[in-house]
């Protein structure tokens, strides 16, 4: 699940750092070699820039995924689930809504990615959650 995050990011990484050496080429190819080694200091101060920006936008729009109305959506789930466990059919015990497809790994908070689970039930699904 970690490991899809990671490649997210790099990609779009990728695709920036590509973008900024084809315009650095461009600049040496306009100006010469020796302007465009000036010149790549202020792309790479740039770039950092633009990747902090780019990080940070991704960790705000991911934390509003979930918390966005999470605890009407987890009601309802709860309703339609008839506050029993989809797994193992327990009721009167620690329910959770969980994920089918974690959003991680690009999952959404709407109703079909989501299930009513016991805590044990959904304990043995995440293997170290406590
Ligand atoms: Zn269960
Ligand atoms: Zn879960």
């Amino acid at each position: 699940m970690k490991g899809n995050e990671d490649i997210k990011i790099n990609r779009s990484t990728l695709w920036l750092v590509l973008g900024i050496g084809i315009y650095w080429l461009v600049i040496v190819y306009l100006h010469g070699l020796e302007y465009a080694m000036g010149f790549g200091k202020a792309i790479l101060i740039m770039a950092i820039i633009y990747l902090v920006i780019y990080l940070a936008q991704n960790n705000t729009k991911k934390k509003e995924e979930y918390s966005d109305n999470w605890d009407e959506i987890r009601r309802r789930i709860l309703d339609r689930d008839s506050y029993s466990c989809s797994n193992c059919g327990v009721k009167n015990t620690t329910l959770h809504v969980h994920h089918v497809v974690p959003l991680s790994c690009g999952g959404k908070t709407i109703d079909s990615n989501l299930v009513t689970l016991c805590k044990d039930c959904h304990k043995s699904i995440h293997p170290h959650m406590r």
